[in-house]
């Protein structure tokens, strides 16, 4: 699933080509199945209804949400789910498999929202109405957000009983991270996964912060991780480049680059953890 670092690589590569520009139509490929929020929020007629000449504003990311801003204050709010691709195409281009919802823009473009395995969300967000499935701005802190200090998150995480790989997955305490890269920040910070949150030393939770910005940081640059499955593409339908530099995720049984032993995997909270039973404690 895309996370904060692929989600802000598809966020750099569509503004420059979309912000300014009006949506002449969004085109919603009709699958009455096919993007679960437009059945539950606004229906296909009413989006594209309300999206027909609006203008593109900025974009903007708060986790693993993509923002939208639109004129008139309402903002088109887009989550990839688990393999949603956000492609910046033109009208000649062939067809992408999958696609869910085309928005024809200004200048002979398209932004093409496809996603084969239907996890996505796309849905208007007007804050003046309240109409939402989650609202996005109200999420945890940005993992760059100076707020978040060791003494935030420690006071955060001794209230909780949960494993520490838990708390990290949880967007309304820290925005923005998935299994990959909480795998990732609890091997650098010598952690084990399976650790009670609140069991976090003070010097333990200084690591959880410097490690998750380093490593997100890292992953930016390498424009995310295409994991095994191949599904993650950028919006020029590029993999990333990370998974060349993942220390634990989906290694198990390979040798550690640290200390060489086995790692290991076990399930906490539903999700597969990986780890190093010897480098985490
Ligand atoms: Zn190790």
């Amino acid at each position: 699933m895309p996370e904060l670092p692929e989600v802000e690589t598809v966020r750099r590569g569509i503004e420059p080509a979309i912000r300014g520009k009006r949506i002449l139509s969004a085109e919603v490929i009709p699958d009455p199945k096919g993007i679960r929020t437009l059945r539950r929020v606004r229906s296909a007629p009413a989006f594209r209804k309300n999206l027909t000449n609006r203008i593109i504003e900025k974009v903007d990311r708060r986790g693993k949400y993509l923002l939208i801003y639109l004129n008139h204050d309402e903002i088109l709010i887009i989550h990839l789910g688990m393999s949603g691709r956000l492609l910046i195409r033109r009208p000649s281009d062939p067809p992408d498999p999958h696609t869910r919802i085309i928005f024809h823009l200004e200048k002979k473009l398209e932004l093409r929202f496809a996603d084969p395995r239907k996890f996505g969300e796309v849905y208007l967000f007007s804050p003046a109405l309240g109409e939402t499935a989650v609202n996005p701005l109200d999420l945890g802190p940005e993992p760059f957000d100076p707020e978040i200090t060791s003494a935030w998150l420690l006071s955060r995480l001794a209230k909780s009983s949960r494993p520490i790989k838990a708390a990290l997955l949880d967007q309304y305490l820290i925005a923005g991270i998935g299994n990959i890269y909480s795998d990732e920040i609890l091997h650098a910070s010598r952690i084990r996964p399976d650790r009670n949150a609140s069991s976090i030393t003070r010097e333990e939770a200084d690591r959880i912060v410097r490690h998750t910005r380093r490593i997100l940081k890292l992953a930016i640059s390498k424009r995310g991780t295409t994991a095994g499955d191949g599904v993650y593409r950028d919006s020029r339908n590029q993999p990333g480049s990370f998974q060349n530099h993942l220390q634990v995720y989906a290694r198990e049984g390979e040798g550690c680059y640290h200390c060489r032993s086995k790692i290991a995997s076990r399930t906490i909270g539903g999700r597969t953890a990986h780890f190093c039973p010897e480098c985490q404690k």
